[in-house]
């Protein structure tokens, strides 16, 4: 390959701008990784960041239409997986977003990150859509704890049984309503534990 196509195709560390990689070696030691709050319906959590920095940034760019920054981001993600080490084997799960959110963003941002994660960790485990958000859910943007609580109470619907354990996967635990919420409606459709994977916790999950 030309010097050139190798610039042009070579990634670049999308924290630090390191090139070789989408996420350097150097940037993805620099995560910290740590369990999250106990939810109810949730065995347990696990963060691959508080949300700050870079990471809190990219993801910020991501959710309003940002593409490109999902393979950094599914790095990332995936320490928070290695980080819990999970012995079993199990079925990912995305938190669904809002359909006006997706026409926004021209894509689905947890299921696309979803996938990339799915390929880069070892168990390969399979991606399942099975919750669906229902229409009358508020945007969470300025809700208090417990207003989040009753707006995420109904807030999910299930597509199938399941059986086994699930991984759901979000980009932000805040208060914990939505992924407890969607905890429960799979606990109610057959899944035996529920673990949480998070791109970032904010402190109060800590
Ligand atoms: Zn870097």
């Amino acid at each position: 390959m030309s010097v050139i196509k190798e610039l042009v195709f070579t990634p670049t560390c999308l924290a630090c701008g390191l090139l070789g990689a989408h996420l350097c070696g150097t940037c993805e030691l620099e995560l910290n990784p740590f369990i999250g709050k106990p939810l109810q319906n949730v065995s347990a959590i696990f963060c691959a960041s508080k949300y700050e920095g870079w990471i809190r940034e990219k993801l910020i760019e991501f959710k309003n239409g940002r593409a490109q920054n999902v393979p950094a981001l599914a790095a990332a993600l995936t320490v928070a997986f290695d980080f819990a080490n999970f012995t079993n084997s199990y079925t990912l799960v995305p938190i669904p977003s809002a359909s006006e959110k997706i026409m926004e963003r021209g894509f689905d941002s947890i299921s696309i990150l979803g996938k990339e994660v799915s390929k880069r960790v070892e168990s390969a485990p399979e991606l399942t859509a099975a919750l669906f958000l229902k229409s009358q859910v508020r945007d969470q943007v300025g809700l208090t704890a417990a207003e989040r609580k009753v707006n995420m109470a109904q807030a999910f619907g299930i597509r199938q049984k399941l059986d086994g354990d699930i991984v759901l996967i979000d980009d932000v635990i805040t208060t914990g309503a939505t992924m407890s919420s969607a905890a429960r409606i799979l606990r109610i459709a057959g899944a035996q534990r529920v673990f949480g994977i998070a791109l970032c916790g904010s402190p109060k999950s800590r």
